[in-house]
């Protein structure tokens, strides 16, 4: 881009301008998915790392989903930045709230104890500097009928040090009794010295580390070392991206708490995540 006079800036690369018009499109494509209805959720299970070959759901993650009604599934990492861009994230992020608190209050009154027992929902920055933000949850909360302790939301690590706006709302959320999750962990800096400046009360580690735990003794290390500090300082811990029978038994050994990820299972439609629950009360 150049700049034209001060007037703004004019687009003189090809390659730039289709790309800054298929963001366009995209960003008015998930302006109308929202409002009909062409976003859902899909729910990967959290297994309890102790005994993981009994495949216990301790929990689920919500991850959005796009059912686009030409293009078919479009998965997030193509319109997650475009909606935190134009703040459609914000009417985004809390529809998948919403609906992923409707479907967990329903596996609870009619699975029980088969049911999982918390829901991680991931929020984005523009959502945590909203000053309505806790209040927003607190009413989906209300409407769907959700306790705020079975509610974990997941932030990123570089979103929860950063400004005072954002400090002030996670203790809102944590007033609320909301839990919250460290997202990615050990993909950013200086991480396991400023874990305790931070209310959360599970580290998820980033999957970077876990794929290599098996192969890498120095990421064995660094990953025993987070689960010390977070236990310590009261936290758990969740492996994300646990790809193999392998990498699950090292995690569990280092005491890692909970495990995610394809060797358990990929997201799940809420129907097929049903029919885990069935299942695994047999
Ligand atoms: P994330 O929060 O780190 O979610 C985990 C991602 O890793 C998911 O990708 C999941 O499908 C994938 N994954 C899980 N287990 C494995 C595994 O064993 N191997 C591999 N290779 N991948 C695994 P997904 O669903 O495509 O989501 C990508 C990212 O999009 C999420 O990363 C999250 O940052 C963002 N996202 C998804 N849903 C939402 C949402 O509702 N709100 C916001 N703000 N972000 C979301
Ligand atoms: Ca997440
Ligand atoms: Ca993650
Ligand atoms: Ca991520």
């Amino acid at each position: 881009a150049k700049r034209a006079g001060g007037a703004g800036y004019r687009l003189y690369d090809p390659a730039m301008r289709e790309r800054a018009k298929r963001r366009g499109e995209l960003e008015s494509e998930l302006r109308t998915a929202l409002e009909t209805g062409q976003l859902l959720t899909h729910y990967q299970p959290v297994i309890t790392a102790e005994g993981f070959k009994s495949r216990h759901l301790a929990g689920v993650e919500a991850l959005v989903r796009w059912r686009h009604p030409i293009r078919g599934m479009i998965p997030p990492l193509e319109f997650i930045g475009v909606a935190e861009d134009t703040g459609l994230i914000v009417p985004l992020g809390h529809a998948v709230l919403r609906m992923a608190c409707i479907d967990f209050v329903a596996w609870k009154r009619e699975h029980g104890d088969a049911a999982p027992r918390r829901l991680a929902v991931n929020v984005s920055r523009a959502q945590l500097t909203l000053p309505s933000f806790a209040g927003q949850v607190k009413d989906v909360l209300e409407t769907t009928g959700m306790l705020a302790s079975d509610l974990q939301l997941e932030l990123t690590e570089s979103l929860a040090v950063q400004d005072s706006a954002v400090q002030t709302c996670l203790l809102e959320l944590k007033a609320l009794g909301v839990s919250l999750a460290l997202d990615d962990f050990g993909t950013g800096y200086s991480s396991l010295s400023c874990l305790h400046l931070l209310p959360v009360d599970t580290v998820k580690i980033d999957r970077s580390f876990v794929d290599s735990a098996g192969s890498s003794l120095h990421h064995r290390v660094l990953i025993e070392a987070t689960i010390r500090v977070a236990h310590s300082l009261g936290m758990t811990t969740v492996a994300e991206g646990v790809e193999t029978g392998e990498q699950a038994n090292i995690l569990a050994a280092l005491h890692c708490d909970k495990l995610q990820g394809y060797y358990f299972s990929r997201p799940l439609p809420a129907e097929e995540l049903v029919a885990w629950m069935t299942r695994s009360r047999e």
